[in-house]
């Protein structure tokens, strides 16, 4: 079989990817091992999400009082938030073939393998050769696996596995303090589970600005989740009734299950690239250019095998650019406004560099930060907590990073990632009218804050 581009993997690089390059024209097969929608879809963001919003529903309920809504008792019926999810995730896999199917996509079920430039192997019910121009590695990740502690369900899960749960333990240690790690320990404490977050970095989340590790510490410890940075475990046994946590120094922890999350590996093995010798970095990560090619004429790679940042959204991004340069039209990728959203309650959202970032960087940088105890519709909503902060540059005005803790902080980065990445300025988000009453006008303040002079805040000097 012929094919102008063969993807390998569909997750949400790999079938972003076959849809631009069939949108270009090309005759484009899309080979897939697994589920359609990959990690994101059926074992990543959007089960997680699912449940997430569950639980978000159940804690509203419980404190409804607080709107004047008084309900009778309340109860978590696990079981039914898992068939939920599992029929969110089947419905949007459906609407996705549906998908590809309407762009003429091939998908090809089975393993695939580069054989040669030009060349994939699919090793499946019926083995085949495509011969391609272009090939589009997209393979993804799995959860990582260590000899100290490895995965072994149910009574130790890796993110995988634990959402097989259809009922709850009554306690959970999480081992790894990330964005996996403080997403599940947020969802389960607010089930009503025992969580207890073992971190071996001095704060939780240390890939987001540090304000946002503390103010979430901070949080998790008020809603009763133990927070333990620091600590480094040893091993985890496996008792009659659970497990007892091991940690170096001799300290025990028992609890009914664990997590472990303590980041990715990368599914790069037998998929052919040892015998093309594709140059890898430092990390073991696929090497690419800005093209997203990589080192051999013809193959380019994409999402969670670049390392780049282990984001849907940026496999997607990465996907169209490849798609574009396979197709035969020019792209390169720009990194320099990529949103990060870690979805905990409340959720919490950053995009481009922190204050502390922009100083290194050698910027003559001001940072104005709102807190949302100010602003009308969060104190209406009854979600008054949490801050919205800019980082401007102030030579030229431009607006370098942006961060926020708050309900729904993952809708409101985008207005500020629309800013970063259009190379906006301060002036431009004080002459934008913003409408009132909204969150977004955290943003608005934010900025006249950072330039000395708020609206809706006390000046300095009267504090
Ligand atoms: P993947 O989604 O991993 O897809 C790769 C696909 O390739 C898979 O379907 C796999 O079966 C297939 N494959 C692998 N090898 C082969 C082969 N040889 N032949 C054929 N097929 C193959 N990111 C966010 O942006 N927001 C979130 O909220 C978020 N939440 C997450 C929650 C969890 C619990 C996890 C684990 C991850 C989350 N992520 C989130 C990260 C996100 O899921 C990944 O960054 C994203 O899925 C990477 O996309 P990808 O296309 O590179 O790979
Ligand atoms: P991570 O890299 O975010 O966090 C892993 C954490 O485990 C780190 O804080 C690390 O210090 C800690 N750790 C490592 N070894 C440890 C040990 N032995 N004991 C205790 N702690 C240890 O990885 P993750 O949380 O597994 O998530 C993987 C990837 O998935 C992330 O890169 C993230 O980008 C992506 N993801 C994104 C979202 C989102 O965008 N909302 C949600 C989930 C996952």
């Amino acid at each position: 079989m012929f094919f102008d581009v063969v993807v390998i993997g569909a997750g949400p690089g790999g079938y972003v990817a076959a849809i631009r390059a069939a949108q270009n024209g090309a005759k484009v097969a899309l080979v897939e091992a697994g589920d359609l929608g990959g990690t994101c879809l059926n074992v990543g963001c959007i089960p997680t999400k699912t449940l997430i919003s569950s639980a978000e529903v159940y804690s509203t309920i419980k404190r409804s009082e607080q709107w004047g809504v008084k309900v009778g008792q309340v109860e978590v019926d696990f079981a039914a938030m898992a068939q939920r999810k599992n029929k969110v995730i089947s419905s949007i896999r459906g609407s996705l073939e549906g998908l590809l199917r309407a762009n003429k996509i091939e998908i090809i079920k089975g393993f695939g393998k580069v054989v040669a430039p030009g060349q994939v192997k699919v090793l499946g019910e019926k083995a085949s050769l495509l011969e391609t121009k272009g090939i589009i590695l997209a393979t993804g990740s799995k959860p990582r696996n260590i000899g100290a502690f490895p995965f072994d369900p149910p009574l130790i899960h890796s993110s995988t596995s634990i959402l097989e749960l259809s009922k709850l333990p009554k306690s959970l240690v999480v081992v790894g303090g990330g964005v996996i790690g403080c997403e599940a320990a947020c969802l389960y404490a607010e089930l009503g589970v025992k969580v207890t977050i073992l971190e071996l970095l001095p704060t939780l989340l240390s890939t987001e600005p540090p304000q946002t590790a503390q103010f979430l510490t901070k949080t998790f410890e008020k809603r009763g989740i133990i927070v333990r940075t620091k600590v480094n475990v040893d091993r985890i046994d496996k008792q009659k009734k659970g497990v007892l946590v091991h940690l170096v120094g001799g300290e025990q922890i028992e609890a009914e299950m664990a997590l472990v999350a303590i980041g990715r590996e990368i599914n790069t093995e037998n998929i052919g690239l040892e015998a093309l010798g594709i140059a890898t970095t430092k990390g073991g990560f696929i090497a690419v250019n800005e093209r997203m090619e990589t080192a051999i004429a013809g193959i380019w790679a994409i999402g969670d095998i670049t390392g780049k940042a282990l984001l849907a959204h940026v496999a997607s991004h990465q996907g169209l650019v490849a798609a574009d340069n396979a197709t035969g039209k020019a792209a390169k990728m720009d990194y320099r406004a990529i949103p990060s959203v870690v979805y905990t309650h409340p959720e919490a959202a950053s995009v481009g560099m922190t204050l502390e970032q922009a100083k290194a960087a050698g910027y003559q940088a001001e940072q104005g930060q709102f807190p949302f105890e100010w602003l009308g519709r969060s104190i209406a909503a009854g979600h008054p907590e949490g801050y919205a902060s800019v980082v401007i540059d102030k030579r030229t005005g431009a607006v370098l990073g942006a961060s926020a803790v708050c309900h729904d902080a993952g809708t409101l980065i985008a207005q500020m990632t629309q800013a970063i990445a259009n190379e906006l300025t301060g002036a431009c988000i004080e002459h934008t009218i913003h409408p009132h009453p909204t969150t977004s006008e955290a943003w608005l303040e934010a900025t006249l804050l950072a330039a000395g002079h708020p609206l809706h805040l006390p000046p300095r000097s009267a504090k």
